[in-house]
């Protein structure tokens, strides 16, 4: 009962479906003129009212198109400038009691072969990704009481940071699981977590009731609080998405803008992260196909730009459920974390590409981007971005409102770029080829090159202690 008051307390601040259709109303209203003068603050990353999200939403104009784009890839290159940065996901169980008539891990798929990873097994995961170079994980888990549970979630983290290959280990571990209580949400953050994760997928009551017929996550409720429970619980660095493709787009972007200026009010930091996943093909989840409101790319491409002017010093996150050519646009429109090589099958990773070890068939969902980290950070290197493996700020305690107030002053571009490149140097040292490295080398020099002097000397000598033998060097 009393849990049910603190809930009722928390989602009477979050906004309620008819004063989202209110604003949304109002900004179909709006002129041409409200639009582009609206643009002209954001591009100067001052962010974005409702109304003017919701304006910017319904607006077909070619020249509030444009200056869209225009805004959103100017705030993308004067706030992370170059810099990408890379993470793999790690399945560790699809046993799941939720129903979630989108997804391949739903209960109902009884076709499913489940499974939930041993620590044994995840360390072997580890190990494959530790090989690929990787140093930064998301785990992720279905939810059942076997599996999403702290007991088996604590052991589970433990076990990713207890791998030493060759040497080197994961340095950050974020967490995208079934929401927890205060309690163990505390649990979770003694484990040294970074992010927590988690995915209203819907912020619309109605649709989230029908694609949530039963299990826990029915309780629209319980979804929405998380973060105010992770946050209560210490963790201050909050992921947010929409899984988009069940409900209009306008719609849920205008929500979690709400629910991200609540966050930021109530807990003077907003979201750390927000993640755009767009509804893909699964096995055994008829909605994932047949949903009315699938978005095509140029929406896709618009709601990347208009977060990215409504919400600038929020990371934005893109996984490989997009195809190559989409991702590489959408990255030059504000996305600033990537997965790449990922499996979404537990065990994947270990199993390379034995089809007996780990079947396509078992993944969550289609994964259109094949290209391994190997393959990415070489195309990344030749073109205009800056692979980063940095794991600094969450181990330096820069973190919630620490995090964001260096991020507005603009401080942290002397953090992240010297950052970046230091674990740039690190991959290609340990990981790259002979093509990788030549391209990545260039790269560096010509980045220390656009350094302000001080800089370039912090930069250098951090670049002179990798190049004797030592690792794990930053600011
Ligand atoms: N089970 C937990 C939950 O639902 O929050 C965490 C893990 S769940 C596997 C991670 C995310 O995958 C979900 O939040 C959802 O947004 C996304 N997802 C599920 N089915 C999908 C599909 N068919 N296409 C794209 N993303 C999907
Ligand atoms: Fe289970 Fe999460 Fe998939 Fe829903 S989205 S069926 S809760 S794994």
């Amino acid at each position: 009962m009393q849990t049910q008051t603190i809930i009722k307390e928390k989602i009477d601040h979050i906004l309620s479906d008819a004063e989202v259709e209110n604003i949304l109303e109002e900004g179909r209203r709006r002129t041409r003129d409200f639009a582009l003068r609206a643009l002209e603050d954001g591009k100067a990353a001052q962010g974005l009212t409702l109304e003017e999200l919701a304006a910017l939403a319904y607006s077909d104009d070619p020249e509030v198109l444009a200056g869209l784009r225009d805004a959103a890839h100017t705030i993308k290159k004067q706030i992370y400038g170059e810099r990408m940065v890379f993470f793999a996901p790690l399945y560790i169980s699809n046993f799941c009691s939720n129903n979630c008539l989108y997804c391949g891990f739903r209960h109902a798929n009884k076709g499913l072969p489940r499974k939930a990873l041993t620590p044994e097994e995840i360390a072997e995961e580890v190990r494959a990704l530790l090989r690929q170079g990787h140093k930064r994980l998301l785990l992720v888990a279905g939810e059942d009481p076997r599996t999403s549970g702290i007991d088996y979630l604590e052991k589970a983290v433990a076990a990713v940071y207890g791998v030493r290959e060759n040497g080197a280990s994961i340095r950050r571990v974020n967490v995208n699981c079934a929401p927890l209580s205060v309690e163990d949400f505390r649990r979770l953050k003694a484990t040294q977590i970074g992010t927590y994760q988690v995915f209203q997928e819907t912020y619309h009551r109605p649709t989230y009731k029908r694609v949530h017929p039963s299990g826990m996550k029915a309780h629209y409720d319980w979804r929405v609080t998380a973060p105010d429970r992770a946050m209560e619980a210490g963790i201050d660095d909050i992921g947010v998405g929409v899984l988009f493709g069940l409900y209009d787009w306008r719609f849920e972007i205008v929500a979690l803008l709400a629910h991200a200026r609540y966050l930021e009010t109530k807990y003077g930091v907003g979201p750390h992260t927000i993640s755009v996943p767009r509804l893909e093909p699964a096995e055994g989840a008829p909605l994932s196909t047949d949903s009315p409101y699938r978005l095509t790319d140029d929406e896709l491409k618009k709601v990347v730009s208009l977060l990215r002017v409504a919400v600038p010093y929020t990371g934005m996150i893109l996984s490989t459920r997009e195809a190559p050519e989409l991702r590489d646009e959408l990255f030059a429109l504000g996305i600033s974390q990537t997965s790449a090589g990922s499996r979404t099958t537990p065990g994947g990773y270990a199993a390379g590409d034995n089809e007996e070890l780990a079947p396509t068939r078992l993944a969550q969902f289609t994964v259109q981007d094949h290209r391994s980290l190997a393959e990415m950070v070489r195309s990344f290197v030749k073109g205009e971005y800056i692979p980063s493996f940095c794991t600094a700020c969450y181990r330096s305690g820069r973190t919630g409102d620490r995090f964001m107030a260096l991020a507005k002053s603009g401080k942290i571009h002397d953090i992240c770029q010297p950052n970046a490149l230091a674990s740039l140097k690190e991959y290609l040292l340990d990981y790259a080829d002979e093509e990788t490295r030549r391209a990545g080398e260039e790269l560096i020099a010509a980045s220390l090159k656009a350094l302000p002097e001080n800089l370039r000397r912090t930069t250098e000598k951090m670049l002179a202690r990798l190049e004797a033998g030592e690792r794990d060097v930053y600011l």
